[in-house]
């Protein structure tokens, strides 16, 4: 994966290759999908040239979240959609195509039929207290 700064995205923030704007202010721009799973489906990222997540700083982390809740909002309001799915993937093997964060905002309708396959397992119990204190105690 190349980074952050060669990405396709960051050629829609310059300008440089159109895209379908949905929102933008100082911090997040928003876009549609070139290639949707649902009418509506929307990429949010920070201007922040960060591949994933946990490079983020924390004010584009701020914005980003500040701006989420509306930016729904508004495409369930104008595609009818009363559900949705937010997914974002981080590294190749997670999923991730093009290596500038994004999170997708997905709609779905009555007759969607995209799946996110999850094959979950048991906890051992034992195993999650250990990584849960040592996650607490590293964040802390
Ligand atoms: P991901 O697999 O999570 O990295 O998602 C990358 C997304 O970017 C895919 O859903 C692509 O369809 C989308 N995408 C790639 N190029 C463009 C583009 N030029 N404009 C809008 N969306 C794009």
């Amino acid at each position: 994966m190349s980074d952050a700064q060669d990405s396709i995205f960051s050629l829609i923030l310059s300008g440089k290759i159109p895209s379908h704007k949905v929102y933008e202010d100082d911090f997040v721009y928003a876009f549609l999908d070139i290639n949707p799973l649902t009418r509506g489906h929307t990429l949010v990222i920070p201007k922040e040239e960060s591949p994933t997540m946990d490079s983020l700083s924390e004010d584009s982390a701020a914005s980003l979240g500040r701006v989420l809740p509306k930016i729904c909002r508004a495409i369930m309001q104008v595609t009818g959609a009363s559900n949705y799915n937010l997914i974002q993937n981080n590294g190749e093997s997670a999923g991730q195509t093009v290596p500038h964060l994004h999170i997708h905002i997905i709609p779905r309708y009555s007759d969607s039929d995209h799946s996110f396959v999850w094959n979950p397992k048991s906890i051992n119990h034992l195993d999650a207290k250990d990584i849960a204190e040592s996650i607490f105690t590293l964040i802390k």
